[in-house]
Parts: C-alpha cells; structure tokens; sequence
C-alpha cells in the first residue's frame, strides 16, 4: 500500500537526484569561493614544467601566446635544438617575442663540451637580462633543467637570476629532471607523465606537433 501522497515515480526519482545534484554543486561552489577568496597574494610566478612525457615545451610557449595574446612583453630562452626550425618561434617573433638562442643547436649528439659551455653561457646571460627587466612579464627559460643537469650553466646562478628577479615578473623553466632546488623554489610545478609516445612505435618526429 502506498501511503506517501507522492508515489515513488521515475519522476520523483528524478527530481531528488537534481536536488541531491544541486546540493552538490552549491558545496563545490562554495568551497572554491572561499579558496579564491583566500588567495589575496599577487606575485609574479615561478613555474617548473618537468617530467619524462611530451608536452612541457609546448606548455611553456603555450602560456607565453596566452600572455602575448593579453598584451604582455615576454621572453624565450631557447636551450637545446636552437637551430631548428621551431614553429613556436615563428609565430612569437611577430608578436614581438625576444628570443635568446643557442648558437649551436645542442643535440644529444654533440660531443665537444668546452663549445656546448660557451654557447649555453652566451644563451644564459641573454637570459640573466632579461629576468633582471622589468619591462618583461613572462620568461620561458625552455630545456634549462638539462643546462643545470650537465654543469653548463651554475644551479646557484640559476636560483639567484630566479629570485632576484623583478616582484611582478613570472618565469617557467621546462625540461626533465628538474633540480629539486628549483623544484623547492618554484610555486608551480607539474610533471608530465609518459603513458605512451609515438616514436617508440616508430613514428616519425611530426611538422607541427613535435616541433
Ligand atoms: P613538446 O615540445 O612536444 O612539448 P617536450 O618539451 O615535453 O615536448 P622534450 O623532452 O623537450 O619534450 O622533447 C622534445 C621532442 O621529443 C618532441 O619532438 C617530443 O615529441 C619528443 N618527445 C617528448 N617526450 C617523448 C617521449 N616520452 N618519447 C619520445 N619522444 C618524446
Ligand atoms: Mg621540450
């Protein structure tokens, strides 16, 4: 027997689980207002995109055409495969991107350290300039982890360039095996995790999405 004035219909069943629906999405709401309500601190950022899957670089001058695209001034350093014809570089130097690149297009193949030191130090003070600029937003310091890694370039003068640098000014260093001083010292960091990738089924490098 049915003693409820409102039978159990697939409507009502329904409409209690918009309620309960509903109900959820108010608690969500109101604890991400009252995160974003607590962070009151604005500060250039340090971001770290690290990890052994693709997507750092492109992460990195994906935040630089989002910052380019509000009218901010912004700066690449390239280390690592300079010289290639790099489709990001393309773009940003007509929208007035600085790009600081490495003479000699370092590949895994080089085998002359005393050429590759001098080319990343040259690359690296271009970079030191312009994080001690103001007039800069936004620094992608893009493959420096493996300048850090091989010795080229020295971790303290890395750490100080990166803290001395002007209070509104954000900087994102890319590339695997991050220091973990700079992972310390960085606000953001998120690792990129291979699940598969299409050169180990033999795929060739792509125009386009690998560079
Ligand atoms: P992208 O520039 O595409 O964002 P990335 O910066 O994450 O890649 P890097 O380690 O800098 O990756 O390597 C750059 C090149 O190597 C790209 O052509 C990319 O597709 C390729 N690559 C990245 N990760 C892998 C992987 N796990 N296996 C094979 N090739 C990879
Ligand atoms: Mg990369």
């Amino acid at each position: 027997m049915t003693t409820s004035s409102q039978p159990d219909t697939s409507q009502n069943a329904s409409a209690q689980k918009d309620e309960r629906y509903k109900a959820r999405q108010q608690k969500v709401k109101a604890e991400i207002d009252a995160r974003v309500d607590a962070a009151q601190e604005e500060k250039g950022l340090f971001l770290i995109i690290t990890g052994n899957g693709k997507g750092k670089s492109t992460s990195g001058f994906g935040t630089i055409a989002r910052a380019v695209g509000h009218g901010q001034t912004c700066g690449v350093g390239q280390f690592i495969k300079g010289t290639w014809d790099c489709g990001e570089r393309a773009l940003l130097e007509q929208h007035g991107v600085h790009f600081a690149v490495m003479a000699t297009g370092f590949t895994w193949e080089t085998q002359n350290k005393a050429a590759d030191t001098q080319a990343a130090q040259e690359t690296w003070a271009e970079c030191k300039k312009m994080l001690a600029d103001a007039r800069y937003d936004v620094v992608l310091l893009d493959e420096l982890t493996y300048m850090v890694t091989y010795g080229y370039v020295e971790l303290d003068e890395v750490v100080e360039a990166i803290t001395q640098r002007p209070a509104s000014q954000s900087v994102i260093v890319t590339g695997r095996g991050a220091h973990r001083t700079l992972i310390e010292l960085a606000d953001t960091v998120s690792e990129v995790r291979n699940v598969k990738h299409a050169f180990e089924s033999g795929v060739k490098a792509r125009k386009g999405i690998d560079w």
